[in-house]
């Protein structure tokens, strides 16, 4: 198995700590290291054995994971260039791809071919080292976005460190990752804080929240997602999520007709076709 003795994680949060308590838990790595923007974060990523102690900058890692929000990449790749060694591999978590690519591209230049853009399909609407867990990635996917200068061995070690978080991982292309997201993750988290923000701003607020019930609760549980996260994440990717915002605003307009009509037979079977698709992913058939 791989093995990468000294690591360091940018944002020891949810993501940066879960995947070094993963690779602890499987004996991946030896020292891991943290770097961070909160000293409270980094002391409770210590206190819980994430990292192993904290530091200023990457020392000479073997393997860094960059995973603060995206919108910090520029500055923290730009940091962190003259300090890689040689041999050394930066991989990241980042939710959005075509401008981490782009970011590390001006950051590292000769040396784009040691980033190897990467996003696990795993996470939670808490944040921090906190709620970072050992088994958040196991059983879930996690997206390779390997660019053409990557020597084929280090996209290897990298997909290596994820298996050995226990996840099942697949390979595109920084563009087809950005398009699927946006419709699949970033979409979804758009209406959610919509709808959640539209009911918090009306005159009857207090009465709508005091009814909402479980469906309420489950369309908009990823409403209580990180804020800077997805602000970022919602700049970063504003064009494929533009062009699926209107896709549903055409799909909504489409059901209007039908509701106005009180069309019954059409509206079911939309129901019921949605419903099968949903089954369907539900039973792992796209898996
Ligand atoms: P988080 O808030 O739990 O952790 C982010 C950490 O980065 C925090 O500890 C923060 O202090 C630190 N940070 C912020 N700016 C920094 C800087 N300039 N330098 C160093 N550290 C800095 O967030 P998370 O959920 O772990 O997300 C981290 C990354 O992973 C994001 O890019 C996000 O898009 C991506 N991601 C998140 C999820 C999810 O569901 N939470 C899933 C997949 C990918």
């Amino acid at each position: 198995m791989m093995r990468f003795e000294r690591v360091a994680v940018i944002g020891v949060g949810l993501i940066g700590g879960s995947f070094a308590l993963a690779l602890k838990a499987a004996k991946a790595c030896g020292e891991v290291v943290g770097i961070g923007r909160s000293a409270a974060n980094l002391n409770l990523a210590k206190d819980r054995g994430i990292i192993d102690s904290i530091a200023g900058g990457i020392g000479d890692a073997d393997l860094v994971l960059v995973a603060s929000p995206v919108a910090q990449f520029p500055k923290i790749l730009a940091a962190i260039a003259p300090q890689l060694k040689a041999s050394a591999i930066v991989t990241d978590a980042g939710s959005t791809k075509r401008d981490v690519v782009a970011a590390a591209r001006a950051a590292l230049g000769a040396r784009i071919a040691q980033f190897v853009p990467a996003h696990p399909i795993a996470g939670a609407e808490k944040s921090g080292a906190a709620a970072a867990s050992a088994d958040l990635f196991k059983g879930k996917r996690v997206v390779l976005a390997p660019l053409q200068e990557n020597p084929a061995a280090s996209v290897a070690a990298v997909e290596a460190a994820w298996l050995a978080c226990g996840a099942r991982v697949s390979r595109m292309s920084a563009e087809e990752h950005d398009a699927v997201f946006a419709a699949v993750s970033h979409l979804p988290h758009l209406l959610a804080y919509a709808l959640v923000h539209e009911f918090a701003g009306r005159g009857d607020s207090a009465q709508l929240f005091g009814y909402a019930a479980g469906g309420f609760r489950d369309f908009t549980r990823i409403a209580s997602s990180h804020p800077e996260m997805w602000r970022d994440i919602c700049v970063a990717n504003r064009d494929p999520l533009l062009a699926e915002l209107d896709r549903y605003a055409d799909k909504l307009r489409a059901l209007r007709p039908l509701l106005e009509r009180g069309d019954g037979a059409a509206l079911e079977k939309l129901f019921t076709e949605a419903r099968a698709a949903r089954e369907r992913w539900l039973n792992g058939e796209f898996e």
